[in-house]
C-alpha cells in the first residue's frame, strides 16, 4: 500500500511541511492522524517505539459501554461509549465483533438472592436503554443449567442463575495498526520507531514543529500544530513545552493472564465478581486460550514496561478459583500482559483509580501544544474528532470530522472464507493468500500450536511497518501474549524468516532473538511463574 513505507516516511518527514504533527502511535494518536488526514490536513505521525506498543496493545480488548460506570451514575459516558461501539462495529466489521457475556448470579447455597438478581436486572435494563439495544440484542436471564452449559467449569452448586448481555471485542494492537494504515491511505505520513526528543518554537514562543530521533538520526519536523497523544507519557511532552512536569496523569496498572481454553471451556465471555473489591474480572475466550483480567492498582513505577507481579497473578487466580470447580494454578498460565491506564488525575490522591472517570480532555497550551488525555480504546474516534477540532481552530483550515462513516482498511460487506485471516485483515486477507500461493511453505504455522502463519510475518514486515522481532510476535501477531514459551522457542525461526526482508545480518538476527528471549524470561520471572512445557502451553 502506498504511504506505509518507513524509509519513505522518514524522508518525507524531513522534507515536507505539515499542518499537524501527531506525537504517539497508540489508538488515540492514530485516531487523530486518521481524523486529520481525512479532513484534508497535511498530517504526520511519529511513534517512539511501535504502533500500540504502549497501553493500546495491553487492554482488555473490549469495545464496550462499561457496565461498571453505571454504578458511578456515568450515564452520559456509557451512552457515548455505546454510540462509539456501534460506529466501530459498522466501520471495522473485520476487527470488532459482537461478544455475548455471561454474568453468573452466585450464592453459597445455589439459592437465588432475588434482591441481587433484580438489582443486576435493573442495571442491565439501564445498559440496554442507554444504548446497548443498538446492537440489536437485549439482555436476558437464564437458568443455572443454561449458565453452566456456557461455562462447564463453574462450580454448579454455587450458581443460582445468570444473565446474558452483549458487548464487543477487538484485537487492540491490530485495530490501532489498521487505523494508522487507513490514515496513511488518506495521505498521512506515518513512522514508528521515531521518538520526539524536543519541541521547536519560533521567536514568539509558538510551537512550529518537533525534533525527532529515528535510528540515531535527528529529524527536524515543521508543523503548524503539534498534538500530544502520548497516553501515560503525556506530561513528558508537556514538559518539553512548559519546562516542568505537571503530573496530570495518574497511571493505573492492569494485568491479564492467558490460560488454555480447555481449563475454562467458556463458549462466551464471562464476568466473575471479586469479593470485597467492588470489581469484576472478564474471562474472555480467544481461540485456543482464554484471557482473564483485569486488575486496577495505583502505579508509581517506571512508565516503560510495567510488570505483572506475583500479587497481581494471585488476585486473578483467587477470584477465579472461588467460582471454578477445578482450580487454575500458576502452571496453567501461558501468557501475561500489563498495561497502564492514562487516567486524568482527580482531586484527591486517596480516590481509588477504579473510581476515576474514563472521560477524556483536550487542552491547548499557551504555545499551541494540543494535548489529548484520558479516554478509552472504545472512544478513540470521538477523542480524535474533539482533538482535531482544536487543531482546525489553531491552523484555520479543515472542516468537520468525517470519520463517523469512514470504514477502516480491510472492512468488508461479507467476510472472506478464511476466518482466521478475515478477522485480522478483512478483505486484505487476499494479499496474504497471494503470498501463500506464490510460496506454499508460507502457509505453515509461525509458532507451533498457534493459528498464525509464516505468510503473516512476511506481510507484517512488507506492508505493516514491523521492524523488529517483537513488532511481529507481540503486536502484528499476538503470539507472545497467547503462548510465551512456545513463542520464545519459535523466535529464532521467525527471525531467520524475516531477516532477508529487513536486511539483517547474522549478528543483528542473533541480537533480535536474544533480546526478545531475555524480555520473555524477565516477564515470566518477574511474575513468579514457572517455565511451561511446550505441549501444555496451548489448549489444543
Ligand atoms: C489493563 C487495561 C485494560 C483496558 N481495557 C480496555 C477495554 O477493554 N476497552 C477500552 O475501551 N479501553 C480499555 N483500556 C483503556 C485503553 O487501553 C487506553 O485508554 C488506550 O489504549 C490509550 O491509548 P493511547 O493512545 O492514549 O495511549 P498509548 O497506547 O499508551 O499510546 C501512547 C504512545 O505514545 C508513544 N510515545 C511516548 N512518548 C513518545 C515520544 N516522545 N515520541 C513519540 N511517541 C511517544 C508511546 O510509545 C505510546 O505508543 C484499558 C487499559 C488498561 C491499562
Amino acid at each position: 500500500m502506498p504511504g506505509f513505507d518507513r524509509p519513505v516516511a522518514l524522508e518525507r518527514l524531513e522534507r515536507e511541511e505539515f499542518d499537524v504533527l501527531v506525537v504517539g502511535g497508540g489508538i488515540t494518536g492514530c485516531g487523530v492522524a486518521l481524523d486529520a488526514a481525512s479532513r484534508g490536513l497535511r498530517t504526520a505521525l511519529v511513534e517512539r517505539d511501535d504502533f500500540a506498543s504502549g497501553t493500546s496493545s495491553k487492554s482488555s480488548k473490549l469495545v464496550h459501554g462499561g457496565l461498571r460506570y453505571l454504578q458511578h451514575h456515568e450515564f452520559r459516558l456509557v451512552y457515548e461509549n455505546l454510540y462509539e461501539r456501534q460506529i466501530a462495529l459498522r466501520n471495522a466489521p473485520h476487527l470488532v465483533r459482537i461478544l455475548p457475556f455471561l454474568i453468573p448470579i452466585l450464592s453459597k447455597d445455589g439459592l437465588l438472592n432475588a434482591k441481587l438478581a433484580r438489582g443486576l436486572g435493573s442495571v442491565l435494563w439501564m445498559y440496554d436503554l442507554t444504548g446497548g439495544l443498538r446492537i440489536g440484542k437485549v439482555h436476558r436471564r437464564i437458568k443455572r443449567e443454561a449458565a453452566v452449559e456456557h461455562m462447564p467449569t463453574l462450580r454448579a452448586a454455587n450458581v443460582a442463575a445468570a444473565y446474558i448481555y452483549y458487548d464487543a471485542q477487538t484485537d487492540d494492537a491490530r485495530l490501532t495498526l489498521t487505523i494508522a494504515r487507513t490514515a496513511a491511505s488518506r495521505g498521512a505520513v506515518v513512522a514508528n520507531h521515531a521518538g520526539v526528543t524536543g519541541l521547536r518554537k519560533n521567536g514568539a514562543g509558538r510551537i512550529v514543529g518537533a525534533t525527532v530521533d529515528a535510528d540515531g538520526t535527528t529529524i527536524e519536523i515543521d508543523a503548524r500544530c503539534v498534538v500530544n497523544a502520548t497516553g501515560v507519557w503525556s506530561d513528558n511532552i508537556r514538559a518539553f513545552d512548559e519546562g516542568h512536569h505537571r503530573n496530570t496523569i495518574r497511571p493505573a496498572k492492569g494485568i491479564h493472564i492467558t490460560v488454555p481454553w480447555n481449563k475454562v471451556r467458556n463458549d462466551i465471555a464471562a464476568i466473575v465478581p471479586v469479593p470485597k473489591d467492588r470489581r469484576s474480572i472478564f474471562v474472555v475466550p480467544w481461540g485456543d486460550l482464554t484471557y482473564i483480567g483485569t486488575t486496577d492498582t495505583d502505579y508509581e513505577g517506571p512508565l516503560d514496561d510495567p510488570e505483572c507481579t506475583p500479587e497481581d497473578i494471585e488476585y486473578l487466580l483467587k477470584a477465579m478459583n472461588l467460582v471454578l470447580a477445578e482450580p487454575l494454578t500458576k502452571a496453567d498460565i501461558a501468557g501475561t500482559w500489563a498495561g497502564l491506564r492514562p487516567l486524568i488525575a482527580g482531586g484527591s490522591v486517596t480516590e481509588k483509580t477504579a473510581d476515576l472517570s474514563r472521560r477524556h480532555a483536550v487542552v491547548t497550551s499557551a504555545s499551541g501544544l494540543v494535548s489529548v488525555n484520558g479516554g478509552k480504546l472504545t472512544t478513540y474516534r470521538r477523542m480524535a474528532a474533539d482533538t482535531v477540532d482544536a487543531v482546525v481552530k489553531a491552523v484555520g483550515r479543515g472542516g468537520k470530522s468525517k470519520t463517523k462513516r469512514l470504514r477502516l482498511l480491510g472492512a468488508y460487506d461479507s467476510p472472506p472464507h478464511d476466518e482466521h485471516l478475515a478477522r485480522r485483515y478483512g478483505i486484505l486477507a487476499r494479499e496474504i493468500l497471494e503470498l501463500e500461493r506464490a510460496d506454499p511453505s508460507l502457509a505453515a504455522p509461525l509458532v507451533p500450536g498457534l493459528p498464525y502463519r509464516r505468510s503473516e510475518a512476511i506481510f507484517a514486515v512488507r506492508q505493516e511497518m514491523a521492524t523488529t522481532l517483537d513488532d511481529v510476535l507481540s503486536r502484528r501477531t499476538r503470539a507472545r501474549l497467547l503462548a510465551r514459551d512456545a513463542t520464545s522457542l519459535a523466535a529464532e525461526a521467525v527471525a531467520r524468516l524475516i531477516a532477508p526482508e529487513l536486511e539483517w545480518d547474522a549478528a543483528r538476527t542473533a541480537s533480535e532473538v536474544s533480546e526478545f528471549r531475555a524480555a520473555l524470561v524477565h516477564e515470566r520471572t518477574a511474575a513468579g511463574l514457572p517455565e511451561q512445557a511446550l505441549d501444555e502451553s496451548i489448549g489444543a
